[in-house]
C-alpha cells in the first residue's frame, strides 16, 4: 500500500523495541532456570515461543549446568550442528543425534512424561487429543490397529492400519507397550515410537481403552492415568444417541459399554470432567509437566 502515517510506524518501532525487550527477558529467564536445573535441555528445545526457538544450540547447551565450553563444542561437533544453529532448525535426526552424544557425554537427560488419557466413548477424547497433537512438548502415540480405517482417517496419522498377521508379528517380536481388543478389532501402543519421543523430552499421550491403561500401569508404573468423564451421564448418553447413523441395538450396545467404563473411574490417577476441551488440554499439559523425570 501506499505511504503510512509518520505515528503509525513510530509506533511499529515502539512495538519491536519492546518485543525484542520481552523476547530477551523470555530467553534469560529459561537460561536461569536451566541453570538452576528447574528445567532440561529438552524441555527448552520443546518451547514453542519464538524468542526460544531462535536461540542457538550452542547457547542452550553452555547455559545448562556441568556442560562448559569445551563439551559443548565436543556434543555440537560430533552431532554434526553447526555453531550457528538455532533451536528452531534442528531436524528430527538431529535432535537424536544431539541426544546420543548428550548420553555419551554424561549429560543428563529430562525425559518426558507418560501419560495415558481413557474414558468412555463419546466423551471427546478425540477433540482433546487433536488440541494437544499441535503443541510443541507432546506427542500423540499412533497406535497399530486391525480395523478398517474411516472415510476421514489417514494411514500413520490416525492409526497404523495393519493386517491380522502383522499385528500377530508385532505381539510376537515383542514391539508393543499394551495391545487390546476392542469391539471386534485390536489395537496396540508401539514401544520404540513412545521411547524414543519420550526421549527427546516429549510428553507423550495415550488414548486407548481401559483394559490397556490397566497394562500400562504394570509396565509403566510412573505414567499418569487420567480419565476423561463427562459433565453428567445425560450429556454422555446425548452424544452418543446424537449420531443418528446408528441402529437402537447398536446404541445400547454403546450405552452398556460406556456405563461399565464409567464405573472404572476410580482407578486412574486423575479424573478431568471435560466441561470444556480447552480446559482439559491445559490441565493435561499442566499434569505433564508436573510429573515427568
Ligand atoms: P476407535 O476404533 O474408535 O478409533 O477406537 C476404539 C477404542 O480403542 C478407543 O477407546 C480407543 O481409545 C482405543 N484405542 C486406540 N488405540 C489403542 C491402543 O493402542 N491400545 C488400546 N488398548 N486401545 C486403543
Amino acid at each position: 500500500m501506499s505511504t503510512r502515517p509518520p505515528i503509525r510506524s513510530r509506533e511499529e518501532r515502539l512495538a519491536a523495541g519492546e518485543s525484542a525487550v520481552i523476547a530477551r527477558r523470555e530467553r534469560a529467564s529459561v537460561k536461569q532456570a536451566l541453570a538452576q536445573g528447574e528445567i532440561g535441555i529438552f524441555d527448552v528445545i520443546n518451547d514453542g515461543r519464538e524468542s526460544i526457538q531462535r536461540m542457538r544450540v550452542s547457547e542452550l547447551l553452555d547455559s545448562a549446568p556441568g556442560i562448559g565450553a569445551r563439551r559443548t563444542f565436543t556434543i555440537m561437533a560430533k552431532a554434526g550442528i553447526s555453531d550457528t544453529r538455532r533451536i528452531g532448525g534442528l531436524g528430527i535426526h538431529q535432535l537424536r543425534k544431539l541426544r546420543n552424544e548428550m548420553i555419551l557425554n554424561k549429560v543428563p537427560i529430562n525425559e518426558g512424561a507418560l501419560i495415558v488419557m481413557s474414558g468412555p466413548g463419546g466423551v471427546g477424547k478425540s477433540t482433546i487429543t487433536s488440541h494437544l497433537r499441535n503443541h510443541p512438548s507432546v506427542w500423540i502415540s499412533v497406535s497399530a490397529t486391525t480395523r478398517d480405517p474411516r472415510d476421514n482417517e489417514r494411514d500413520g496419522y490416525d492409526y497404523h492400519f495393519v493386517t491380522d498377521e502383522k499385528f500377530d508379528q508385532l505381539i510376537s517380536k515383542n514391539e508393543f507397550l499394551e495391545w487390546a481388543e476392542f469391539a471386534g478389532a485390536r489395537y496396540g501402543t508401539i514401544r520404540n515410537s513412545v521411547e524414543d519421543a519420550r526421549k527427546l523430552g516429549k510428553h507423550v499421550v495415550l488414548e486407548i481403552e481401559i483394559a490397556g491403561a490397566r497394562q500400562i500401569r504394570k509396565v509403566e508404573p510412573s505414567a499418569l492415568l487420567v480419565f476423561i468423564a463427562p459433565p453428567s451421564w445425560d450429556h454422555l448418553v446425548e452424544r452418543l444417541t446424537a449420531r443418528g447413523t446408528d441402529s437402537p441395538e447398536r446404541r445400547a450396545a454403546r450405552l452398556a459399554l460406556a456405563e461399565e467404563e464409567m464405573a472404572c473411574a476410580s482407578e486412574f490417577d486423575e479424573v478431568l470432567i471435560n466441561h470444556q476441551v480447552e480446559e482439559v488440554a491445559a490441565a493435561l499439559l499442566s499434569l505433564a509437566t508436573s510429573r515427568k523425570k
